[in-house]
């Protein structure tokens, strides 16, 4: 008789966005044993997403969360991965932040007073930029990132496959067992199970407690002919260079939509900052729709299941999965295995009440 070889990991993660690249890159470097499931859905949020990483955003021009302790971490994290995979992953960036008026200028700099990571830009550079852009109320640099994440997935994922720890399959939920030691999904045995699925997640009926508020963002692929630049511009919509003149554009958020596809309605509403912001011709190349894993306060979601500790959660990056990912995941790991106490306000426990056994 013919007994087909179990597989035995330590950790099996599904999803191979930038929670499950990240959290089971940091699994990896502590000396567990990893296998990665990924169904490869081209519209995942980390696939549509910019990966830009800013200290200073919203309407109120607030420092990000924890931004002064997360961000050393992200950095080191992904200059460690750029080393390891031999691509570009991590290319430090000025956020050019075009100011749309005098009011909104005065309230920019009385937020910023002081940080760090700003920088007022030499009358060169605005004089440089005044041939493209619209910047009658002047510009503030703001010192931030991006995460190149069409380099840092596929490559994770080639470095996986090479290591015999990727299934590009998809988890069927209604296939899984689960033990008090571990779970086991056809071949695979493991000690624990992360679920890092992104937006998948409200369909988990393990984790399906937790308060998600997804969020639907599009983007726009644009040509600026001639104008090439390596700062991220922003107003009311952001342009991530790609490289040449083509750019990302923006992004938008809707709370309330029927499917998860590109809209009219939005392309207009990123068409319109556009032309608020660029003195030139642009020409749209695509446009994309993903949705944002975000939780109702806004915090990441993470933590072992209250009645089946093998199954966990790794999720709710929301919109900043890349400045956030390497440090939650830091925290993430040293909590299952060094049992170190999870942040409250990051310890899915914080929603205990809701779980009905
Ligand atoms: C338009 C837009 C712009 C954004 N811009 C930025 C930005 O500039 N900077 C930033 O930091 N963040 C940005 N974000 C937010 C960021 O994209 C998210 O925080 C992040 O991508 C979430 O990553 P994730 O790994 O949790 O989920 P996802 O990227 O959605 O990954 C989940 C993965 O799980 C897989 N999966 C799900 N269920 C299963 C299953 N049953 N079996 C196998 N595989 C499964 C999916 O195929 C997918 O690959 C943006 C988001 C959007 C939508």
């Amino acid at each position: 008789m013919y007994f087909a070889a179990l597989m035995k990991a330590d950790f099996l993660i599904i999803g191979q966005g930038i929670a499950g690249t990240v959290l089971s890159y940091t699994l990896m470097q502590a000396g567990q044993s990893v296998l990665v499931m990924d169904e490869h859905k081209p519209n995942s949020a980390s696939r549509i997403a910019a990966g830009v990483i800013n200290p200073v955003s919203g309407r109120r021009f607030t420092v990000a969360w924890q931004y002064d302790e997360i961000y050393p971490v992200a950095v080191e994290v992904y200059k460690a991965m750029e080393q390891l995979l031999g691509v570009p992953v991590f290319k430090p960036r000025d956020i050019y932040n075009v100011l749309p008026s005098e009011q909104l200028k005065a309230a920019f700099m009385e937020r910023t007073v002081g940080l760090s990571y700003m920088e007022d830009p030499s009358a060169d550079r605005v004089a440089h930029y005044d041939q493209w852009l619209d910047q009658p109320h002047g510009a503030a640099i703001v010192k931030g990132a991006t995460v190149l994440l069409q380099h840092l997935l596929p490559g994770w994922r080639n470095y996986l496959k090479q290591h015999n720890s990727l299934r590009e399959e998809r988890l069927e939920l209604s296939r899984l067992e689960i033990g008090p030691e571990g779970v086991r999904y056809a071949d695979i045995t493991a000690r624990y199970l992360i679920f890092c699925e992104g937006a998948a997640t409200v369909n988990n009926p393990w984790f399906n407690y937790i308060p998600f508020l997804l969020n639907k963002g599009e983007v726009l692929q644009v040509q600026v002919p001639g104008f090439s630049t390596p700062d991220i511009i922003k107003r009311s919509v952001s342009l991530v260079p790609q490289g040449d003149d083509t750019y990302w554009v923006g992004a938008t958020f809707a709370w309330d939509y029927p499917d998860e596809q590109p809209t009219a309605e939005k392309r207009d509403i990123l068409e319109i900052g556009l032309k608020q912001l660029l003195k030139v011709p642009y020409k749209v190349l695509n446009q994309l729709a993903a949705v944002r894993p975000s939780g109702t306060d806004r915090r990441p979601m993470m933590g072992l299941h209250p009645k089946y500790p093998a199954l966990g959660i790794f999720n709710g990056l929301g919109t900043k999965g890349t400045s956030l990912a390497p440090a939650m995941a830091a925290q993430f790991a040293a909590h299952v295995l060094q049992n170190v106490p999870l942040q409250a306000d990051t310890d899915i426990n914080r929603f205990f009440n809701r779980y009905k056994g």
